[in-house]
């Protein structure tokens, strides 16, 4: 059901999903459980051209479209979600740079993240400035020769591995707040701790970062309002991680569906149920549903930006509480089969919960919807 994919997009979704089950799948347990090198494989992401797809060729990338990389995703998400987290923040980054960056911000840094030679971090939460950021308390002063920052950002995606870090922080004097960009080379002023084990998502770090009298270099600030540009980075993550529900929550209905298939039980396989087939039913429905959403926002990113807003967060709503609900319907159908630690269906289901809280609870969600219905 690919409503919005012309058949260039169709071929290249093929190409993704024959990458993913060739190249993700085999790996996916390993990045989960954290044998397996995150950043070692983000590298190699980034080389195959899979980190910038939509960074113009000019830089190094493919000069594709928002819906290319999302369909990535997707696929990529079929195996390992915690994947879809981690390009989500590097996506954020490329994507800020594009729309607001300076032409040397573009060139310096642009070639590197579409290689995959950077990976980019995006820095907002803070201890006391969770759901509202209005209350970040990190700051930039920016009075002095050499301007500094100073604060705590926690839950930073790809925080340990990141070579580009976009900080939000407040001007010291006006109270403004600014979006930098930071190199995380200089150990000594940018403090960067492991964030804790988390229910799901656990190939994707989410981490601690202190900033002690952090250099912030000549032209380092994206001009233009913060408040809108932190609102579009939220909203790029977003309908990335509606793309990597739909890809788990796709790969859950198939494995429930192929034990439907093949377990025997009263003398059926217990697909024959009218029980166990009403739960695949209304699985299929509800994830057909939430596809066409995502999609839809992920499309209206380049096609139709006036309403991106609106649907990557009712995108992100949806797509996330269908996974929750869905893979546990999926676990469901598998019965004991389901919960056994590491298998895809258990990981998956680890991994759905989060997406009803990273890079906005759903409740922000409907509070988002709400507004742009002017009620
Ligand atoms: C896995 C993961 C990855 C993340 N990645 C990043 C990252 O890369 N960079 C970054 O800066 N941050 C990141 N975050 C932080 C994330 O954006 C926040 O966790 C999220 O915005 C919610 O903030 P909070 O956890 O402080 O919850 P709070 O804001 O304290 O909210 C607690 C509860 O109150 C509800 N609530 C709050 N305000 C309202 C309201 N107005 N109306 C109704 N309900 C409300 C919330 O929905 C939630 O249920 C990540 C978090 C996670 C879990």
């Amino acid at each position: 059901m690919n409503t919005f994919l012309s058949s260039s997009q169709e071929a290249l979704k093929e190409q993704y999903e024959k990458y993913a089950a060739e190249e993700i799948q085999p790996a996916a347990k390993d990045l989960d459980s954290g044998k397996a090198s995150l950043k070692e494989f983000l590298q190699k992401l980034g080389q195959t051209g899979f980190l910038g797809l939509t960074i113009a060729k000019e830089y190094g990338g493919a000069s594709g479209s928002f819906l290319e990389q999302s369909l990535f995703v997707e696929a990529a998400c079929e195996y390992e979600a915690g994947l879809g987290l981690a390009i989500s923040a590097h996506v954020q980054v490329v994507e800020l740079l594009k729309r607001y960056g300076d032409d040397r911000q573009k060139s310096r840094y642009l070639p590197l993240l579409a290689r995959g030679e950077a990976i980019g971090a995006f820095c907002l939460n803070e201890e006391n400035a969770g759901s509202d950021y209005s209350l970040i308390e990190s700051v930039a002063t920016t009075k002095q020769e050499s301007p500094k920052l100073n604060g705590k950002k926690i839950w930073v995606v790809n925080g340990e591995i990141a070579s580009l870090l976009v900080v939000a922080a407040k001007d010291e004097e006006t109270g403004k707040l600014s979006l930098w960009l930071v190199d995380a080379g200089d150990s000594k002023s940018a403090k960067v701790s492991s964030g804790p084990k988390k229910l799901g998502l656990r190939s994707a770090s989410a981490d601690e970062i202190v900033f002690t009298e952090a250099p912030l270099a000549e032209g380092s600030r994206l001009e233009g309002d913060a408040i809108e540009q932190i609102e579009f980075a939220l909203d790029t993550a977003k309908t990335i991680l509606a793309m990597a529900s739909i890809g788990m929550t796709n790969a859950a209905m198939k494995l429930a569906v192929e034990h439907a298939r093949t377990r025997q039980q009263f003398g059926k396989n217990i697909g024959a149920f009218q029980g166990v087939q009403w739960k695949l039913a209304d699985m299929s429905t509800d994830l057909a549903a939430a596809r066409m959403l995502a999609l839809r926002a992920a499309w209206a990113f380049n096609e139709s930006p006036e309403e991106f807003r609106k649907c990557a967060a009712m995108a992100k709503l949806l797509s996330s509480k269908t996974a929750r609900f869905q893979t546990g319907e999926a676990i469901q159908v598998m019965g004991a089969t389901g919960i056994v630690e590491g298998s895809p269906a258990e990981r998956f289901y680890r991994d759905a919960k989060m997406m009803e809280i990273c890079q906005g609870t759903s409740e922000l969600q409907k509070v988002i919807i709400a507004d742009e219905l002017k009620v």
